[in-house]
């Protein structure tokens, strides 16, 4: 069993990314990323920080914009038209889940596609299906897909299990796996909780990527013999052992399911460290459009 170290692939595409803003600033361009939090979840505060931090890292620019649970959705999108003038920020990130009476979706659709480094604006979310070069694809399944290609997992003619069908995660990891090309070329089947014997078709697949918020609900009983687990899982749950109190854990059971795999991503550090690379890639990328260089 091989362990995909996705803190080491994404370490390799930051100093990809590194180079490139140094290029970028060595001509007057310095790539610049807003990420807006509305109200203070602590998870999305730390991943906030991090974004921040990410950027600060990489020699990039960044506005981190924290407000208050009660913004209003006019406020909040009047402050995505001022970040879509702001000639400084190339790439706008609106934190989610925001509160409940905000509308996420007319948010979203407020950001500039240019900027959209998320890939959630209809605009992008076309594109993707369409197979333009020039869409911004979601972080996470862009992530999903280079922890593949970096590990050697062929994808052409494999069949790809994917388990969730959310927007975020589920709908444009399928498009991907399906578009013709590196990465792709696969046979895609997407099960969701509607899904008929789930462990039953997820047992037919090849690479089996798991993106469904349950934690450790992908038993050794999903998992075909020699096949490749992608975890997205990211779920929190009680552990006395822990100083914290609690630990991460993803949406496959690690520990029964590893040892009948090829290669399996570990929770933490496997789709996530890829999800933030993606997005100062995604950023770099907003900035060389913006600018016609690419
Ligand atoms: P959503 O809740 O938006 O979607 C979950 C999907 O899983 C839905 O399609 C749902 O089906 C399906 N599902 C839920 N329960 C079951 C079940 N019992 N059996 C079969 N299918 C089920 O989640 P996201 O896609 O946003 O996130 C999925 C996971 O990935 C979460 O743990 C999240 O924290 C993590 N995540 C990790 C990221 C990272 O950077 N590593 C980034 C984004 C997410 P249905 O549509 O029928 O309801």
């Amino acid at each position: 069993m091989k362990l995909i170290d996705g803190k080491a692939i994404a370490r390799k595409i930051q100093e990809e990314t590194r180079a490139s803003v140094e290029a970028l600033k060595a001509v007057g361009h310095t790539p610049g990323l807003a990420v807006v939090l509305v109200g203070a979840d602590p998870a999305s505060q730390a991943y906030v920080r991090s974004k921040d931090k990410m950027c600060q890292e990489l020699g990039m620019f960044s506005i981190k914009r924290e407000l208050p649970a009660d913004t209003s959705q006019e406020a909040l999108i009047e402050l995505v038209r001022e970040l879509n003038a702001d000639p400084r920020v190339h790439g706008i990130l609106i934190q989610s889940p925001p509160p409940a009476h905000i509308n996420e979706r007319a948010v979203v659709e407020a950001i500039d596609p240019r900027k959209d480094v998320d890939g959630f604006h209809p605009i992008n979310v076309a594109k993707v299906a369409l197979g333009d070069a020039d869409a911004f694809v979601p972080c996470t399944p862009l992530g999903c897909q280079r922890l593949l290609v970096e590990s050697g997992v062929e994808t052409a003619g494999a069949h790809v299990v994917v388990l969730g069908r959310s927007m975020i995660v589920g709908k444009p990891m399928a498009l991907l796996l399906m578009q013709k090309g590196l990465g792709g070329d696969a046979t895609v089947t997407v099960a969701h909780s509607r899904t008929r014997d789930l462990a039953a078709v997820c047992r037919s697949a090849d690479i089996l990527i798991a993106a469904i918020g349950r934690a450790e609900f992908v038993k050794a009983d999903f998992v075909k013999e020699g096949a490749v687990v992608i975890d997205v899982g990211i779920n929190r749950v009680a552990d006395p052992t822990s100083p914290k109190g609690s630990k991460l854990v993803g949406d496959v059971a690690f520990d029964e399911v590893a040892p009948k795999c090829a290669a399996i991503t570990p929770v933490p550090g496997g789709v996530g460290p890829m999800t933030i690379a993606m997005l100062m890639h995604n950023t770099v990328l907003a900035c060389r459009r913006l600018n016609s260089m690419s």
